[in-house]
């Protein structure tokens, strides 16, 4: 959840009092969503930004609070959002069935309502340390932008949508020009201090929430772009040139110019007609090569027909 803001908790009960009491009670702390059947849930959850926590009721008219727990956690968007059931079945089987479906936790109604308040609070904070750890893990540690595991992860879902959507899938692969001969000379601590304000300006320079850039490897940087042409894609990279030029970096020890420069190789593809990201990755690569070969400082793309 977003620092400073309430977290979210969607309420799902067909009895609209019961919604009533929750919301009383829990406003004060959190942003509810209040929901009175599951269909209604479903779609909340496809329009909205996702709940922290849902509370949902068992009986209710259509969909059942199993089913819908049931659908929750089988879709990858939805499936770690803790649910807390809250329900008249007091029966051990229905409170076991519902744990088994992958809720977090069980309370039976008539509710207590400090018991409520306390088991939410505990959930609440839970999944806020699991998206903490989350965020931790798919960041570089030394530049701040995403790293390569998560890299690999987006790309994978990037081009199972642009498969499904029939969309363009772009990608821009970014290497410092003669960057073993800058840390040589100004030492590895300014050679660091570069490589963040490098990836600071390739962040910078992208646009679109679904844009992507991650740290690919040492002095490396990996640039995601979807449902974007490869002329897209190529004015980003030019501009990244740019930008990066401008910071007027020195680097006395550069054959391309008397400043740190970067070289890049855009590619587009759309992957419904090619099985891996590999080719993508390998196209771009290529365009990156043929920069490299161009004295550097410039971008080169890779066009597949
Ligand atoms: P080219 O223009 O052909 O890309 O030459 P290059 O010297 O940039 O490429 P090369 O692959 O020979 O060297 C990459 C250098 O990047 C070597 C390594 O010391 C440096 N490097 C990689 N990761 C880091 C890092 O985290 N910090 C620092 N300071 N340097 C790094
Ligand atoms: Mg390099
Ligand atoms: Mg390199």
């Amino acid at each position: 959840m977003p620092a400073g803001e309430k977290p979210k908790i969607l309420i799902v009960d067909d009895a609209a009092e019961n919604i009533r009491i929750l919301m009383e009670n829990l406003k004060e702390d959190y942003a509810i969503v209040p929901a009175t059947d599951g269909d209604k849930a479903i779609k909340m959850l496809q329009a909205y930004s996702l709940p922290d926590l849902i509370l949902l009721d068992i009986v209710m008219p259509g969909a059942d609070g199993y089913e819908i727990c049931r659908r929750l956690k089988s879709d990858e968007i939805t499936k770690d959002i803790p649910i807390i059931f809250i329900t008249a079945k007091d029966r051990e089987e229905d409170e076991v069935m519902g744990l088994t479906l992958g809720a977090v936790d069980y309370i039976t109604k008539p509710f207590c309502m400090p018991i409520v308040k306390a088991r939410v609070n505990t959930h609440v904070e839970l999944k806020k340390h699991r998206d903490k750890l989350k965020q931790l893990s798919d960041l570089d540690g030394l530049t701040g932008i995403c790293n390569r595991r998560r890299f690999d992860e987006n790309m994978k879902l990037q081009w199972e949508y642009a498969q499904r959507s029939n969309t363009p899938l772009s990608l821009i692969m970014i290497d410092i020009d003669h960057f073993k001969a800058f840390n040589d000379l100004y030492g590895h601590g300014k050679g660091d201090e570069c490589l963040k304000k490098v990836a600071h300006t390739l962040f910078e320079t992208i646009k679109r929430p679904t844009d992507m850039i991650a740290r690919y490897g040492g002095e490396e940087f990996a640039c995601l772009i979807p449902v974007t042409d490869l002329d897209g894609a190529t004015n980003i990279a030019e501009q990244m040139r740019a930008n990066v030029l401008s910071l007027s970096i020195p680097h006395e020890a550069s054959s391309a110019a008397g400043f740190v420069t970067i070289s890049l190789g855009a590619a587009c593809i759309k992957p419904t007609m090619y099985a891996a990201p590999a080719i993508l990755l390998n196209g771009a690569d290529q365009a990156l090569y043929q920069a490299k070969r161009s004295n550097r400082n410039c971008v080169r793309t890779c066009r597949f027909e």
